[in-house]
């Protein structure tokens, strides 16, 4: 719009009714909420910018399309935008994903952050999970010193599947058996002194030797002392792959044991995991195919990694601060 055509429209408004002005309004503010999540988004892709089909890292300006830059590979000519090939390339409603990012910070439930956005509640469910899914790769790559082992346990959950394979369990429900059982997840929780913490969803049952070899070396540095409970499982993987073990044998009242590497417990471990279990009840039970973006999602909220409706947004898109 030139500028006289728009100087002549502002003169228009003295004489918009209060219910137009209300509407202007409702579209300005939808307007410019929706070029302030671009504009976070682009500022924090410039410079990563990679093409989808040849990853080539020159590009033209191609126009704007969706209220983004688009651009053009200068290799092999294919178009794209700084959310194409993330999760949230093609989710619409840009004016509200920074609300929506307020939601998921302050842990709404579905069907509230779906009334508050005005957007349908499959809407909101599909959202969470896109604007979640790039927090299950940021970990730290290793730990170092003392590092906690334990594991916790969630009652599998088939939330949102189609077919169950077995009668429905009510909010969660409980297991049929005492005890560990198939019917519960695995989560593997590994957290060094300074707070580094990685996780795994092992599977269903208790963790076992083969699943520790699997998931522990890459992540263990070789100055590592790993502490554990008295699980047979991390002593025959310690035996197998000569990693420095020590651990304390909970059943038999001991919680801490000193040692000249530092004090022996599992204390943090425990804790992180109580952390993650009294946070995860604002969900009313979460489906254990999604399992792996709420422990991201625990994790950036532990460690302040995530911190605003903004850093959210850059995080969604795989751009976390160091
Ligand atoms: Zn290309």
């Amino acid at each position: 719009m030139n500028a006289c055509t728009f100087d002549a429209f502002l003169k228009q408004i003295v004489d918009f009714s209060s219910v137009q002005c209300a509407r202007l309004l409702s579209a300005l503010t939808s307007r410019v909420e929706k070029a302030r999540a671009a504009d976070i988004i682009q500022a924090a892709v410039a410079g990563r910018l990679s093409c989808p089909r040849c990853e080539g890292k020159h590009f033209y300006r191609h126009g704007e399309a969706n209220g983004l830059q688009r651009f053009r590979c200068r290799a092999c000519g294919r178009t794209c935008n700084c959310l194409t090939g993330t999760p949230l390339a093609r989710l619409r409603h840009k004016d509200k994903w920074l609300d929506y990012a307020h939601c998921i910070l302050e842990s709404h439930a579905v069907r509230k952050a779906a009334a508050l956005l005005d957007v349908d509640k499959n809407t909101a469910m599909r959202w969470r999970h896109r604007f979640l899914a790039s927090t299950k790769a940021d970990r730290p790559i290793s730990l170092h010193g003392i590092a906690e082992a334990d594991e916790t346990f969630l009652l599998e959950s088939k939330k949102g599947a189609r077919s169950l394979g077995r009668p429905a369990r009510k909010r969660g429900g409980r297991a049929s058996k005492r005890g560990v059982s198939h019917e519960q997840v695995c989560i593997l929780v590994a957290r060094d002194r300074t707070g580094s913490t990685c996780d795994f969803v092992t599977g269903n049952g208790p963790v076992t030797t083969a699943q520790l070899i699997e998931h522990l070396p890459p992540i263990l540095a070789s100055d590592i002392l790993l502490v554990t409970d008295a699980n047979a499982a991390y002593r025959a993987f310690a035996k197998k792959t000569g990693i420095s073990h020590a651990f304390v044998n909970l059943r038999a009242g001991i919680r801490v044991v000193d040692d000249v590497r530092g004090a022996i417990h599992v204390q943090n471990v425990n804790a992180y995991h109580s952390r993650f279990h009294d946070w995860l009840r604002h969900f009313r039970g979460v489906a254990t195919r999604y399992l792996a973006n709420y422990l991201g999602w625990r994790w950036a909220i532990d460690q302040q990694r995530i911190h605003s409706s903004e850093t959210l947004l850059r995080a969604a898109v795989g751009v976390f601060h160091s």
